[in-house]
């Protein structure tokens, strides 16, 4: 907006949208109020971004994006900008403060009444809490563009915070009266110049509307939004540490996109199973607010909405929201090929989805999309609706809103019936950083930690003076309890006798057991004194023998079919400060692989992703995987004396492709007859094996479609882990069909091959930055041929 030129432009055509049929849903909606004074310098986006938002095959990278925010905000009294930080890459992470200009004035007033109901033990009267309730404003935070290759979600928000700033319609003016909007453009800064990038270099080329081949957030891909527990990320830790604990929403939006195939847009409720920590009452709110959404944009004349499908609600992994007061909005827009358009006829639109088909009418898909053309124009449109229909019903029920999310805080406070009372960890014996980590997290999520200032009886055990408790009578206590006890995931069956029922992500979260911690439920009052609430010790990661210029020289494999694992691999040695270097492709078939390394590591990943990669599609270097040539260099590296480390279903290949001595029992077999999707087993180790050591003899494995073994040649291979030999014994938290089928097979093993040796763990050790009970495992393998 500094050039004369722009601004003239800015003009014209915010007057030739005025002149000409203002938006669709407007026009239905209620007639347009005369322009604002000085409405007509709020900068338009295609001022700043020189398209519309929409417009096909247009991307804007992060640069350009905030540069349009931060005019908005200089033109707008009703915007307000913020840098949180920066991201991981560097860039910064924003937020938009968006209200009326009267409640951006007295911003700090409206965090303190709403600060009140989140702690109902702040209310001293029943006055404040009318006052709170009489006064206060809904909070509503928007996020997007977490995931970022769902590009509607880098540009919904630029037209949403575009509308607020510059419409005066009656119901744009009743949101910014009564709500208190923090929007997040984007929760991934940094895909949002990878993925625009890619897209702008692979235009009009036979790789258009592809994926990037690389990871969009750098440590965690798709991941980073399984990370609303663990906090491993900056992104995470800025959203929660600035917005979520500091501004309590009651209702968070989260805006996605999901398959082309399926429903034009998903929106609550939720399928089961709803995760059983989770408020009733937020249930309620987000099954009438997901309904509430769906009725607005049908009377739009918007069709393809599905709710109740797809999407359960059991993982904290992606709802911090659920354990904090809020409901959490999942909006899903089907995607196009990036910002290319698609065409899907009707009858080639998937016949099944989870809970409703989207060629047939249902009760929770009322009015199926007739197929067709696709846009990105399409996407950006129902994500800002939805968004736009989220604020108006926070304005509409702000007293309800505002009283149920007083009441799910008091209940949290007198505690639930049948809840333990408290959950006691002692200091001794723990995994120290394990430990530390475990407390960062319960703090992170505002739980308060308090130690027992005497020794503390419980079920037979005496724990002394100093050890922890949280006490399940708090604002947050079902966030801690959630994350300190075991999970018993339903039995759900696609139809009765049939099949399971997947889960939509893992079925596990233990974190005493991931983390290699005791924590005992204690039933009643412990009967001592407690401190005040204090602050967790500071994890100090690393580990002996793997410092620089001590640590062997260590590959990491890095495909260009970008691994999650991969980069929480990454993550975990960065932070570890582990050395290690990354090997692509092209280094892998060049062989000589002795020369440089000792040992290679193969993250998570199919053996056909290992061995094919991407396809031609891809312009070079990016087709083609570890191919044949990669194949005969691994297998010379080994023979030569190198170690391979395979972790989960790259031990599928390597004992494919390197021929070894072991068998996997659940090659080809059914989900019917073996099912555990991510969930936590119970692991016995060999303590005296190099790969052991420092571990207990029973310890645990994240299992996630992993391989189980047995072994056919025992003079080539040593056995360092197993499950249990009793299939009532192998589960510890999650689900778990057919336990036999792995009662007793090996879990990890090291297989001898000329001079040198191949790890094969059969699970995850170091699962989302999580299983650290189990890192070490993994980090002693790495040592087997330390120079
Ligand atoms: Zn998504």
């Amino acid at each position: 907006m500094s050039r004369p030129t722009g601004a003239r432009v800015a003009l014209a055509l915010l007057a030739a949208a005025l002149l000409a049929a203002p938006l669709g849903a407007q026009q239905r909606r209620r007639s347009i109020a005369p322009a604002q004074r000085g409405a007509a310098r709020i900068p338009t986006p295609r001022s700043v971004l020189g398209f519309d938002p929409g417009d096909d095959r247009k991307l804007a990278d992060w640069p350009t994006l905030l540069r349009y925010y931060q005019a908005l905000a200089r033109a707008s009294d009703r915007v307000r900008y913020r840098e949180l930080g920066k991201t991981t890459l560097g860039a910064p992470f924003v937020a938009l403060a968006i209200s009326s200009p009267g409640n951006l004035r007295r911003l700090d007033l409206y965090r303190r009444l709403n600060d009140r109901l989140a702690d109902p033990r702040t209310l001293k009267t029943g006055r404040d809490a009318q006052e709170s309730l009489r006064d206060g404003k809904t909070v509503v935070l928007i996020t997007s563009g977490i995931h970022s290759r769902e590009v509607g979600g880098n540009l919904a928000p630029v037209l949403l915070a575009y509308r607020l700033a510059s419409d005066t319609s009656a119901a744009t003016r009743a949101i910014l009266d009564n709500v208190i909007l923090w929007l997040v453009p984007s929760l991934n800064p940094d895909g949002v110049t990878i993925v625009t990038r890619w897209y702008n270099r692979t235009l009009g080329t036979p790789a258009e509307g592809s994926d990037p081949p690389e990871l969009y957030h750098h440590y965690t891909g798709h991941d980073n939004n399984r990370d609303w527990y663990a906090f491993t990320q900056v992104e995470t830790r800025l959203t929660v540490d600035s917005l979520y604990n500091v501004w309590h929403p009651q209702i968070a939006l989260d805006i996605h996109q999901q398959e082309s195939d399926g429903s034009r847009l998903f929106l609550p409720p939720y399928l089961d199973p709803v995760e059983p920590n989770v408020d009733p009452l937020l249930v309620d709110g987000v099954n009438a607010l997901g309904a509430s959404i769906a009725w607005a944009l049908a009377q739009q004349g918007k069709t393809g909405i599905a709710i109740n499908a797809v999407y359960d609600a059991w993982t904290p992994a992606r709802a911090y929201q659920h354990y904090h007061g809020a409901v959490r909005v999942l909006a899903e827009a089907a995607g196009a090929d990036l910002a290319s358009p698609i065409d899907i006829p009707f009858d080639e639109l998937a016949t099944r989805g989870r809970g409703f088909n989207p060629r047939q009418r249902s009760w929770n898909f009322t009015n199926p999309w007739p197929g067709g053309r696709w846009t990105l124009r399409d996407i950006v449109s129902y994500q800002t609706e939805a968004a736009f229909a989220v604020l108006e019903d926070a304005a509409r029920e702000r007293d309800r809103w505002l009283a149920a999310f007083l009441a799910v805080g008091g209940r949290a406070v007198r505690g639930w019936k049948g809840w333990p009372y408290a959950y006691v960890i002692p200091r001794q014996r723990q995994d120290s950083v394990g430990l530390a980590t475990l407390l960062g997290i319960l703090h992170r999520g505002q739980v308060e930690i308090r130690t027992a200032l005497h020794p503390v009886a419980l079920g037979g055990q005496r724990y002394p003076a100093g050890s922890y408790v949280v006490v399940l009578r708090q604002p947050y206590a079902a966030f801690a309890k959630t994350l300190l006890e075991p999970q018993h995931y339903p039995d759900l069956r696609l139809y009765p006798g049939g099949p399971p029922q997947p889960p939509y992500d893992v079925t596990a979260h233990t974190l005493p057991l991931l983390m290699g911690v005791t924590a005992v439920p204690a039933p009643d009052s412990l009967r001592v004194s407690l401190s005040a609430p204090v602050e967790p010790p500071q994890p100090t990661p690393g580990y002996p023998g793997l410092r620089e210029g001590e640590a062997p020289r260590v590959a990491l494999y890095r495909s260009y079919d970008a691994s999650m694992d991969e980069g929480w691999t990454r993550w975990v040695f960065d932070t570890w400060h582990v050395p290690y270097q990354s090997l692509v492709d092209s280094v892998v078939r060049a062989g000589k692989l002795t020369e440089k390394f000792d040992v290679i590591v193969l993250p998570d990943a199919s053996p056909h992703e290992l061995l094919d990669g991407l396809s031609i599609r891809y312009p070079p270097p990016y087709s083609g995987g570890i191919g044949a040539d990669g194949v005969r260099a691994l297998r010379r590296f080994v023979e030569d004396g190198g170690t391979l480390v395979a972790l989960n279903d790259a031990s599928r290949f390597a004992v494919q492709q390197l021929l070894l001595p072991v068998r996997n029992v659940l090659e080809g077999v059914p989900d019917d007859d073996f099912y555990a999707p991510g969930s936590i087993f119970r692991l016995e180790l060999d303590a005296s094996d190099p790969i052991a050591r420092g571990m207990p003899a029973q310890s645990i494995a994240w299992f996630e479609g992993g391989p189980a073994f047995e072994v056919v040649d025992s003079s080539a291979v040593r056995v360092i882990g197993r499950y249990p030999a009793d299939p009532e014994r192998v589960l510890l938290s999650g689900w778990v069909l057919h336990p036999e089928r792995v009662a007793g097979k090996a879990a990890l093993l090291e297989v001898r091959v000329g001079s040198g040796r191949v790890v094969l763990f059969g699970f995850r050790p170091q699962y989302r930055g999580q299983s650290i009970a189990t890192y070490p495992l993994l980090f002693n393998s790495l040592q087997l041929t330390a120079r």
